[in-house]
């Protein structure tokens, strides 16, 4: 499938390296797809970046059929555009596709298409420490019906961001409320796919935590609301006694490209790492006892997140008093350098967008 290109008649001015934030702006151009039964997809171009015209009964309006990825561009020291294992993304979105009945595309035209696209606003991807260019690929239901049902229709739209470093006054450890109220994801449901609705139905229980001042919730198992599963839009790990802990994947987890990094990582590094059951009793035992050293978040957005303290049942549970841990800093340092092709890659997980 070839992929036309209709360049924008006038750019955009770039925004100001230093006042980027998350996802405020957006590049010149847009990668869209179409798909249709009998047809499959589509269509691929690459046009201006612009509103999407759809009908108001298109069922992603009414029904969430709509599924997502997040991942990174950076600009090396070199000049080169580099990916951070898009593959991961191609095919975790080809899963989620699955769990949602949306039809599977092929990850490698799909991850040509995405490098085409980036190499073409190489551009706009900001320069200054911690900035990378966000790409925000995602699938949308487009069939004009009421009904409830799978739809025969779909756009595929690729979008990207600059962004700035996700916490711009710096890595401090922050705020987390355990949720013990909602839930995210149940046994069953779709909580392992980066569908639209999973992340509509968090944001009750992240506005009443941010009222009681912290900056994200952590979401425990909705049977028992006993087992850490993640924090936020993250992965979570604790360091237990130089051991460090992460639920392990099923049904309710995102299997996060961050999280699968950081295990290896560890790995390599030859410290300890187990994906298990963990609950919320064993970091408590665990602080009491000395034993809880660190604990972060891990995603492709703010690459990891320490956790200072966790409100729960109405107890403060303080975490490595209030700085980032050593192994959460060696992390950070080392996955961004890697992504930013000042470190050596030795996983080989930059890809070269221009290549
Ligand atoms: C995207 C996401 C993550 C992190 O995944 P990465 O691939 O590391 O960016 C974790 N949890 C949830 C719920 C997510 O949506």
């Amino acid at each position: 499938m070839q992929i036309p290109v209709h360049k924008a008649a006038e750019l955009k001015p770039k925004p100001d390296q230093a006042k980027l934030g998350f996802g405020r702006f957006f590049t010149d151009h847009m990668f869209v797809m179409e798909y249709r039964e009998n047809q499959g997809w589509h269509q691929a171009r690459i046009v201006p970046y612009a509103p999407l015209q759809l009908d108001p009964a298109a069922l992603v309006f009414h029904y969430a059929q709509a599924v997502f990825e997040g991942m990174k561009a950076f600009r090396s020291p070199e000049g080169k555009v580099l990916l951070f294992r898009p593959e991961q993304n191609m095919r975790r979105l080809n899963r989620s596709n699955e769990r949602m009945c949306i039809p599977a595309f092929d990850e490698q035209f799909m991850l040509g298409a995405i490098k085409k696209l980036v190499a073409l606003e190489k551009d706009w991807i900001p320069t200054e420490s911690g900035t990378s260019l966000y790409i925000r690929p995602f699938i949308i239901a487009t069939d004009a019906v009421l009904g409830v049902r799978a739809s025969s229709s779909y756009k595929f739209v690729v979008i990207l961001s600059p962004v700035g470093p996700y916490y711009p006054e710096g890595i401090n450890p922050i705020s987390i409320h355990v949720e013990c109220r909602y839930v995210r994801a149940v046994r069953g449901g779709t909580g392992s796919a980066k569908a639209a609705g999973n992340y509509a139905g968090g944001l009750k229980a992240q506005e009443n935590s941010k009222k009681e001042g912290h900056a994200q919730v952590l979401w425990l198992d909705a049977l028992e609301q006993k087992y850490v599963e993640e924090v936020g839009a993250m992965n979570v790990f604790f360091n237990l006694g130089g051991e460090l802990v992460t639920p392990d994947l099923g049904d309710t987890i995102l299997p996060g490209v961050t999280r699968d990094s950081v295990i290896k990582l560890l790995r390599s590094w030859n410290i300890p790492v187990v994906e298990r059951r963990l609950s919320m009793d064993e970091v408590a035992a665990a602080q009491r006892e000395g034993r809880l050293a660190e604990a972060f978040g891990c995603g492709t957005a703010a690459v990891i997140s320490p956790i200072g303290k966790l409100s729960w049942q109405g107890t403060t549970i303080k975490i490595g008093g209030g700085k980032i841990g050593a192994v959460s800093r060696r992390l950070y340092d080392t996955i961004t350098g890697i992504q930013n092709g000042v470190l050596p890659d030795q996983f080989q997980w930059t890809v070269d967008a221009e290549s």
